[in-house]
């Protein structure tokens, strides 16, 4: 599987925990950006020209996409598709947005344009907990917003899928299985939960430190099992650590991830992965802008080259993210590489991972253990 993404950097307001490379910027950038963004896909389709003709999925990822206005965006489709890019005729189109920038108009919009799943960021439907987190809507205009993107979605025989995010300050168990179960509720085809990761540099880090507000660290554990309990209850299984979806309703591009396949990204900050060696574009505007305005050299990419050791490393890591699990057979065909049979074991009698055939995969408590169990398996 081949996809790309295609990073849309602007937000109304950067959100006080964000880590991403995203700038509140004004609307007249928008057309800017998009010329960038085009320059940039010209140059680097250059290098990797059959890549792009065997394309499968393609992400809107951001950053808000749904912010830009419908002429940016069909203006970036159309350019995109000048390129090579058929976005007809590829299996999975996603395009992100948040609950302020979701009205009918862009839905329609982004449809006519190819896009057939959207993924919207709820977060969470607590306004106290929105706002200790600096996001900009109310958990009205999360309810509206998904309630309007379920309709759009039925009718068009499109696919929705929702974020939260646990581990918030000041979030209680019953506050986030709340959350999921009004998400499970409106009879949603995928979610994504997360547990709240704080940058050191973000505002919501200075906001810790002076001690205005704490984490639930402690609860980790009873709000990631819970919710995915819940979750099972309405159909929606796990097949990621991450990421649950009802049959058929799985992420085509994210799965491209985890299975390790190639995914070119464009905009500032995108990664990609290309013939073993993991590169990410300049992560500031500012860099990235100046990058393309040079002509994207490859030198200034951010390079990762996997020598076998990485490779053994992501191939255990990111298999085991996965409710398929880790094929031993196939670790060891592609990087000779064998996990000893007594670590193996030592997890399989507590419980903690399950083994079918040649295929180890993590269950029940295993799951929160994950860090703890790639780590003992790692050359
Ligand atoms: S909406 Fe997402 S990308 Fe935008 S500021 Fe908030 S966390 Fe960052």
């Amino acid at each position: 599987m081949n996809g790309i993404y295609i990073h849309v950097p602007f937000c109304v307001k950067i959100c006080d925990y964000c880590d991403f490379s995203a700038l509140a910027a004004p609307v007249r950038m928008y057309g800017e950006y998009v010329d960038l963004l085009l320059q940039e896909a010209k140059l680097r389709f250059e290098k990797c020209k059959k890549f792009i003709s065997s394309l499968n999925t393609a992400y809107f990822g951001g950053g808000t996409p749904s912010l830009l206005p419908e002429k940016e965006l069909l203006r970036l489709v159309d350019g995109l598709t000048s390129l090579g890019v058929h976005f007809e005729q590829l299996k999975e189109v996603s395009l992100e947005c948040n609950p302020d920038s979701v009205s009918l108009s862009v839905l329609e919009n982004a449809a006519s344009l190819g896009v057939n799943r959207f993924s919207l960021g709820i977060q969470t439907f607590d306004d106290r907990l929105l706002k200790n987190i600096g996001r900009r809507q109310t958990a009205a205009l999360g309810r509206e917003s998904l309630f309007r993107l379920n309709e759009f979605a039925q009718k068009r025989c499109f696919r929705v899928s929702a974020d939260l995010i646990f581990q918030l300050p000041g979030q209680t168990l019953e506050s986030f299985l709340s959350d999921v179960r009004e998400l499970a509720k409106t009879g949603i085809g995928h979610v994504s939960f997360y547990g709240l990761t704080v940058s050191p540099n973000s505002v919501l880090a200075t906001h810790l430190k002076r001690g205005l507000f704490t984490l639930p660290e402690d609860l980790y554990a009873d709000m990631y099992d819970g919710g995915v309990e819940i979750l099972k209850e309405f159909g929606l299984e796990r097949y990621e650590v991450s990421n649950f979806a009802r049959k058929g309703e799985e992420s085509l591009h994210n799965l491209n991830y985890w299975k390790r396949g190639e995914y070119l990204g464009l905009g500032p900050g995108a990664h990609s992965f290309q013939g073993n060696v993991r590169t990410a574009a300049p992560y500031r505007y500012s860099d990235w802008r100046n990058w393309v305005k040079r002509g994207c050299p490859d030198e200034d990419l951010l390079k990762d080259i996997l020598g076998r050791k990485e490779r053994i490393e992501e191939f255990i890591w990111l298999s085991l993210r996965t409710s398929n699990g880790l094929d031993l057979t196939e670790l060891l065909k592609k990087e000779s590489f064998l996990i000893p049979e007594n670590k193996i074991c030592s997890w399989v009698d507590r419980n903690f991972l399950a083994r079918e055939g040649s295929r180890i995969f993590l269950v029940g408590q295993g799951w929160t253990m994950m860090d703890a169990v790639v780590e003992d398996f790692l050359p």
